[in-house]
């Protein structure tokens, strides 16, 4: 039986597909739905709602972004606890078993046919559905992840408001970094992660492995969490996005 219902809503959702700017926007940790045939993935209340299982406020941020750039955007529609389509499948942390310090029990002792059935409903279907826009868009010249981060880490505060993860896409993020550095906000540079081929897959999938520059834009989550907030930074960063676009279409 396919792991999603015809009556639910579907593993992705897509905007602009003929948007003219040449940057494709994608939104991995979306949503915190879960299909109805997992429950609550025995995940006590209220846990679902933290940014374990999704990127609070990305989603706004995201369409914000693509509506005032007329960029595409592919959004998922499921949480990332559920399958996490910015992990390779097989990584420990594509299906977790345990997210910061919270048990994920739905997640324990699956099967691989539960595992192939998470992939094939929410997974591959994102990812195939990127690609082809890709192939079929040789103007999308560069790809850009919208996400948000934890204000607190396993009980550890973070300084920064922003961060930009390129792996080595310096130019492309050179104009984000220095941008929002020049009007006073706290960015980090490669943090609060750092790209890591067996822990990511945007980046090195759809952008590195493509030739494409890409990067994953990161706001702390507590900026963006209200709709208005999350407008607000989509205004500050669509210039900043503009020319780091440019930036990589220039000829060195
Ligand atoms: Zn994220």
């Amino acid at each position: 039986m396919p792991l999603l219902q015809p009556d639910e809503p579907p593993a992705f959702t897509s905007e602009r597909v003929e948007g003219r700017f040449p940057c494709l926007l994608l939104c991995e940790h979306a949503s915190n739905r879960i299909p109805r045939a997992l429950g609550d993935l025995g995940l006590p209340p209220g846990e679902i709602g933290r940014h374990i299982g999704w990127d609070i406020g990305a989603l706004s941020l995201a369409r914000g972004l693509s509506r005032r750039l007329d960029a595409a955007l592919f959004a998922t529609g499921y949480s990332r606890l559920v399958i996490d389509c910015n992990r390779p499948l097989g990584a420990p942390s594509s299906i977790p078993e345990q997210s910061e310090d919270t048990i994920v029990p739905g997640n324990i002792g699956l099967s691989t046919t539960d595992r192939a059935a998470r992939a094939e409903a929410l997974f591959h279907p994102f990812h195939d559905a990127v690609s082809a826009h890709l192939e079929a868009h040789a103007e999308r010249r560069c790809v850009i992840g919208v996400h948000s981060f934890t204000p607190r880490y396993r009980g550890v505060a973070r300084p920064w408001q922003a961060g930009f993860l390129y792996a080595d896409a310096h130019r492309f993020a050179a104009p984000l970094i220095e941008g929002l550095r020049a009007q006073g906000i706290c960015v980090g540079d490669n943090e609060p992660y750092t790209i890591d081929p067996a822990e990511d897959y945007t980046v090195p999938v759809h952008g590195q492995a493509r030739g494409l520059p890409s990067l994953l834009i990161e706001i702390r989550q507590d900026l963006i969490a209200d709709h208005a907030d999350a407008d607000h930074w989509a205004e500050l960063l669509a210039p900043l996005v503009c020319r780091a676009v440019a930036s990589v279409q220039e000829p060195v």
